[in-house]
């Protein structure tokens, strides 16, 4: 069969995009089994679909939803597959667990609910033989006004997943700047998490299940990427990097042996790993540590379940700092019922901690998990009814809705001077130099500009723009907030 896939463009998105591994996976998983299979990323390409389909002929499309800002393009690209007479899949997290807002707002015939490799390949041989695709296991479709779901599918073994076939996109079009490394691109090494925070959607998507991809398929996939494309880092892009110490043992000596030159970076979970490790982890090449610390009150880590080992997190920076790894912290503010005396422990925390940089999120609810239940359970929060006023949410800008008990302004001026002090901050690295991360972000704009027409750049500029005086204006017309909290950053 022909399956095209689509990566739907992103409305008023400023920041750089990696591979879109979810259907490059797919699609190479397709092909090995025989399938002719393409993949369009309009999110790097604004092409015509309407051609695109008319030349590439598919049986069947599959949209990959995986942000929020992308339902204008994939509703879009939906209406031309079906008018072109293809069926369509959609796929992604979002609508794999709200699957009753998208079928209410498009006509699809499948979600392909949660992974989706074994789930495509199953429903494309069923329907190229001519059999009931509603008798495919992990699918959900629509039928008498009633969403109906296909029993669930069991995760995959990821040893059967063939390496990614890099020739499926234009490589050279996602490659990003970061910390120091000219060539960042994105892969994969394990799926999944066996946290159960209440605002995440991983429990149920992932339901608690981690799994890693042999360590050797992943490094054909980097020798690939570093001998065709010069990719000098690779940006680990999973939940958790290495559930204990000796899987990282055993990732670092596969990396070190393989003699491949690269730098890496990855995302983990405090309590893991000691000073120790990390010297072993840069060793082996790694030059940055992002950890979801999310709250510095015990009392809401408790809460929201991420149940950190609160009095390793300021050690495990201090270690990071001690063999020159960069470090990334990440806070999110705003939880429902989260007090003015929780977020000042937050920003204690914040500014304790020898990190990096950090980051602040402001709690948005996510269809998937515990806490977003509660609050539509309570009344507290309508969801959005249509896909438009999904798109219009401005999640990055504001605490809109604000669940918390911090006023909403408060919580935009702290997050936005702890951005704009990290702009001008020069991470540890000798190579680095002060304003390095703002230059990042100004060329993952820049770079965005390519292969879109004029009217997506002018919009990215006029976006950009706002996004950075807007965040200019809060960190700097407020002072009386900053001093509220205690916070000074002047001296770093
Ligand atoms: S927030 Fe991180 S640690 Fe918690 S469940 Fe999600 S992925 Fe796992």
């Amino acid at each position: 069969m022909r399956v095209l896939f689509v990566n739907p463009a992103m409305e008023r998105y400023t920041r750089q995009v990696g591979f879109p591994l979810g259907i490059m996976s797919i699609a190479t998983y397709l092909q090995t089994n025989g399938h002719t299979v393409k993949i369009l990323d309009r999110t790097i390409k604004t092409t015509n679909i309407k051609k695109e389909l008319e030349e590439f002929k598919p049986d069947i499309v599959g949209v990959s939803v995986f942000s929020l800002k992308a339902f204008t393009d994939a509703e879009k690209v939906t209406k031309a597959a079906k008018k072109f007479g293809a069926k369509v899949v959609w796929g992604g997290i979002f609508v794999s667990l709200d699957t009753e807002f998208t079928f209410n707002n498009i006509d699809i015939d499948f979600i392909s609910i949660s992974e989706g490799e074994a789930t495509w390949l199953d429903l494309v041989t069923t329907l190229e033989a001519g059999g009931d695709p509603y008798a495919v296991a992990g699918l959900a479709y629509k039928k008498d006004g009633k969403v109906i779901y296909t029993p669930q599918r069991e995760f995959m073994d990821l040893s059967l997943l063939p390496p990614i076939d890099f020739t499926l996109i234009d490589v050279d079009k996602y490659l990003g700047s970061m910390y120091g490394c000219k060539r960042t691109a994105l892969l994969y090494l394990s799926k999944g998490c066996f946290g159960q925070c209440t605002f995440c959607f991983n429990k149920r998507f992932h339901r608690q299940c981690y799994r890693v991809r042999p360590v050797e398929v992943f490094l054909q996939e980097v020798e690939y990427l570093v001998k065709n494309h010069n990719v000098d880092c690779i940006y680990v892009a999973d939940e958790l990097f290495c559930k204990n110490r000796q899987e990282m043992l055993d990732v670092c000596k596969a990396f070190k042996e393989s003699g491949l030159d690269f730098k890496w970076g990855v995302e983990t979970r405090v309590g893991i790993f000691e000073k120790d490790d990390f010297r072993i982890m840069k060793d082996a090449g790694c030059i940055w540590i992002a950890f979801g610390i999310e709250t510095g009150s015990p009392a809401m880590m408790k809460k929201i379940k991420k149940n950190l080992p609160f009095d390793k997190i300021e050690q495990t920076f201090e270690d990071c700092k001690a063999v020159d790894l960069v470090s990334l912290a990440n806070f999110i503010i705003g939880f429902p019922d989260e007090t003015e005396e929780e977020f000042r422990e937050t920003i204690d925390m914040a500014l304790r901690i020898a990190t990096t940089q950090r980051t602040f999120f402001f709690y948005m609810p996510g269809p998937g998990s515990e806490l977003y239940d509660e609050l539509v359970a309570s009344g507290r929060y309508k969801p959005p009814k249509t896909f438009r006023d999904y798109t219009n949410i401005q999640f990055f800008y504001s605490p809109k809705p604000n669940f918390s008990k911090i006023p909403s302004r408060d919580l935009k001026v702290v997050r936005s001077y702890f951005l704009w002090k990290g702009f001008s901050r020069k991470y540890f690295s000798e190579t680095s130099r002060t304003y390095d991360i703002a230059k990042k972000d100004i060329v993952d704009v820049l770079k965005q500009f390519r292969g879109h027409n004029l009217r997506f750049a002018i919009q990215l500029i006029l976006i950009s723009a706002y996004e950075f005086l807007d965040i200019w204006f809060y960190a700097h017309f407020f002072p009386s907030i900053i001093k509220k909290y205690n916070i000074n950053l002047d001296d770093e």
